[in-house]
């Protein structure tokens, strides 16, 4: 009996999947520059093998931290010689994954039954690219499936296009995921594809946009890492490519575009969770973004969405200089936020990157700004970090639905300000 057992953990160790139990999230509420540089100086003790959630940049926003089992007693014992107060967010990190996967399964064998797609719950990618041929057939006249390249792992990238009609109109572009851990991110841009399609022709100020733009929307940025953070690995972040002389694989490719590349913000070490990569657009996800806002010629907007911590952020990351339409940008981002507050209270933070969170550099946003789209923006999606990347699924619709009137008064905004 005992070797049967024994049998059926190797058996689950091969299936691959890396489970957190034990893990803890902690947070620490950083009260001087003297404990920021002590909790910087955590992130380079690989042995403890630490996963900032968010990192220690400033006193103004909190730490948070995945402590895996194995180091929770040296690293509580390291905060308290120090005397750098933290709290217990997630006490088992596992528990909230389990309780995840079966919302998963059972929602899964729902819409089998009823033939339907919940758009409150998490998806598989094989599962939201069948999703998008259906949206298709339902909105013919509006929304078609382009496919702009393939993933390092030969997946197809998939933009969805809304348009009316014309050639090469000013154009919105939205991506979702780039971040694969980052889940609501990827199911918000299901929702509002969905929405975008609906609402066209009654909703009148989305219609008057459509009529004279066209919204590209990319809901898998990252299709690689998403399917791997379903098939072995919820944390994980960045793409999956191999580093050549390193075992640890992928690129973060929000570090990756060619604006500040390898700047301050961004790690030369591949085995970081911020690796910039060998050279600036070298991950395959990112060019293929490049290449088609550049072939395209004619964006005016640039939206990417990230999560979590409830901000709406403009350029730059690399610099903590003020870009010349800081002002315009500012107000456009405060009105926005405004709107997606009055739905349920929920509250953003608005402001540059770097002045809002850190210095970070290769940013996609910096990127486009950079070639030329003024309205470039980056949200933080849902929460500030009880539940952080393992946001439950009943926050997908309303977090979409209050981000949806910001996305809005962005949109809107670009329509009426052509330049
Ligand atoms: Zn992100």
């Amino acid at each position: 009996m005992r070797g049967f057992w024994l049998m059926l953990v190797l058996a689950a160790a091969a299936g691959a999947e890396k489970l957190f139990n034990g893990d803890q999230v902690i947070r620490v509420n950083v009260e001087s520059e003297e404990q920021i540089q002590l909790l910087q100086a955590l992130e380079t003790r690989e042995e403890w093998e630490l996963d900032f959630w968010l990192h220690p940049v400033s006193t103004e926003l909190p730490v948070d931290i995945r402590v895996p089992r194995s180091s929770v007693s040296s690293v509580t014992e390291h905060l308290s010689a120090h005397h750098i107060p933290y709290s217990v967010v997630i006490n088992n990190l596992q528990e909230l994954l389990d309780e995840e996967k079966s919302a998963m399964t059972e929602n899964q064998m729902k819409e089998r039954s009823s033939r339907s797609f919940n758009f409150g719950a998490y998806h598989r990618l094989e599962t939201i690219y069948s999703w998008m041929d259906t949206l298709v057939s339902q909105h013919p006249k509006l929304v078609t499936k382009q496919e702009i390249g393939r993933s390092y792992e030969n997946r197809p990238m998939y933009v969805l296009k809304f348009s009316t009609g014309g050639n090469k109109r000013p154009a919105i572009w939205i991506d979702t995921g780039i971040h694969s851990r980052e889940w609501v991110s990827q199911a918000t841009g299901v929702w509002t594809a969905n929405k975008i399609a609906t609402d066209y022709g009654t909703d009148a100020s989305l219609t008057s946009l459509l009529n004279t733009m066209d919204i590209y929307m990319l809901l898998l940025a990252n299709p690689d890492g998403y399917a791997y953070t379903h098939s072995n690995n919820r944390m994980w972040r960045k793409t999956r490519s191999m580093n050549a002389g390193s075992k640890c694989r992928g690129v973060d490719p929000n570090r990756n575009w060619d604006a500040g590349f390898g700047g301050p913000g961004a790690s030369r070490n591949p085995c970081s969770d911020s690796y910039h990569g060998p050279s600036a657009h070298s991950e395959i996800e990112v060019k293929n973004v490049v290449n088609l806002i550049q072939s395209h010629g004619n964006f005016k907007s640039f939206i990417s969405v990230h999560a979590y911590s409830q901000l709406l952020m403009y350029p730059y990351g690399y610099s903590c200089k003020n870009m010349p339409d800081q002002p315009e940008l500012d107000s456009v981002g405060r009105a926005a936020v405004q709107k997606l507050t009055s739905l349920y209270g929920t509250r953003y933070k608005v402001g540059s990157i770097c002045n809002i969170i850190y210095q970070a550099s290769g940013g996609s946003i910096d990127w486009s700004y950079d070639v030329g789209i003024k309205y470039s923006f980056a949200f933080e999606l849902r929460d500030t970090g009880r539940y952080g990347f393992i946001l439950p699924a009943n926050q997908i619709i309303p977090t979409a639905s209050e981000t949806w009137l910001a996305l809005k008064h962005l949109m809107e905004h670009v329509r009426d300000h052509p330049y």
